[in-house]
């Protein structure tokens, strides 16, 4: 007996750790700038960390009350009723929760290409079909209403990406809506945000109040800094609030991970700490980098620099780690996540000097 053939996973979790590429240099972790994850600069916030410690010595007990104070929490933030907040072992495992609740053995899913890897693969873990609707180069990978719907062939879950990992375009809620109402009904919009705390652009929450065919998924790994402990969650149509306890893994997120997530919900300080560094990284790497570029509100920028892996490679010798976006589709380009300004610096001097030297 054999497992499934589920060959992409090694993919999404070869991303490798600062420690094994210092020791495939010969260098120390700290000499290396890892800028291919899109974690936050700044680290988690503070007060997160005070509460893991303060639970660091009952970890012996399950999971508690805090589960449903962070969903409280969002539920009050947003505006939904807490059964609608979705709360998982990561935006990944939110993804998951909507899949296992959306599908039926072979029905499909659409997703953006280039796009994030993990809709195709939760699809096909829930015995899922994939089918893919192309971005366009020429427009800046906008996900307009006119390219989803143009691609759109009643797939049971269409997913839209805001800010776009890799590129960093938005989609603004009257788009999602324009998609949602273009879709049969018993199709989901599934909105990741992922990145929006970064982006100059409403959430498509505001439209779950008169839609029941809209999702939207956020993460506390980005702009909360807390990626390491996996929280995040799906804000759900009110009339998809029962099918949670179905779908959920019991404990679906730890109590660390909900205390800390509380924490940090109450730390706006470090919030507009991340989200003003990102924004002065990415006007620095966009003005800075002799590369051709897109107008990104993620905490990362594109680059479009001819052979993706030769200058990816060349970066790592310099102590630079960003994406390379061959991955996604994109063999000319890397992404760079926004840094500290150090970082940021030492990033775009060293990716300007792999350049001039091709
Ligand atoms: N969506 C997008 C677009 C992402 O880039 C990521 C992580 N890189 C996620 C979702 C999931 O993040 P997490 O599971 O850490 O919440």
């Amino acid at each position: 007996m054999q497992p499934r053939d589920l060959s992409a996973h090694d993919e999404y979790v070869a991303g490798r750790g600062i420690e094994e590429v210092a020791r495939e240099l010969g260098r120390e972790p700290d000499d290396l700038v890892k800028l291919a994850s899109n974690e936050n600069a700044l680290g988690p916030s503070p007060k997160a960390v005070e509460a893991i410690r303060e639970r660091a010595e009952s970890v012996h007990s399950y999971p508690k009350a805090s589960h449903a104070d962070l969903a409280e929490q969002l539920a009050e933030r947003w505006d939904v009723a807490p059964e609608q907040i979705w709360l998982a072992n990561g935006g990944d495992g939110a993804l998951d929760y909507l899949s296992r609740a959306a599908l039926e053995p072979g029905d499909a899913v659409l997703v953006p290409s280039p796009g994030f890897a993990y809709y195709s693969m939760s699809a096909r873990y829930h015995h899922g079909a994939v089918r893919e609707y192309a971005l366009s180069k020429d427009d800046g990978f906008a996900q307009t209403a006119e390219t989803v719907l143009s691609q759109y062939d009643g797939e049971r879950i269409v997913y839209l990406t805001s800010p776009h990992n890799p590129t960093g375009s938005v989609v603004a809620p009257a788009d999602v809506e324009r998609i949602a109402a273009g879709t049969d009904e018993e199709t989901l919009v599934v909105v990741d945000e992922a990145y929006g705390e970064f982006a100059d652009v409403d959430s498509a929450v505001e439209l779950l109040g008169e839609r029941d065919d809209v999702a939207v998924l956020r993460t506390f790994s980005k702009a909360y800094g807390l990626a390491g402990l996996r929280l995040g969650y799906a804000v759900t149509p009110a009339e998809w609030a029962d099918a949670y306890a179905r779908v959920n893994t019991p404990f679906a997120a730890s109590e660390i991970a909900c205390r800390a997530g509380l924490a940090a919900l109450d730390d706006d300080e470090h919030v507009e700490g991340t989200v003003e560094t990102v924004e002065w990284a990415r006007e620095y790497l966009a003005e800075t980098v002799e590369a051709p570029t897109y107008d990104s509100q993620g905490n990362f920028v594109l680059f479009e620099v001819g052979d993706a892996s030769a200058v990816a490679e060349a970066l790592k010798q310099k102590g630079i780690i960003v994406r390379d976006c061959t991955s996604f589709g994109l063999d000319e380009c890397i992404r760079v996540t926004c840094g500290t300004k150090p970082e940021t610096r030492r990033a775009a001097e060293a990716i300007n000097e792999v350049l001039a030297e091709r």
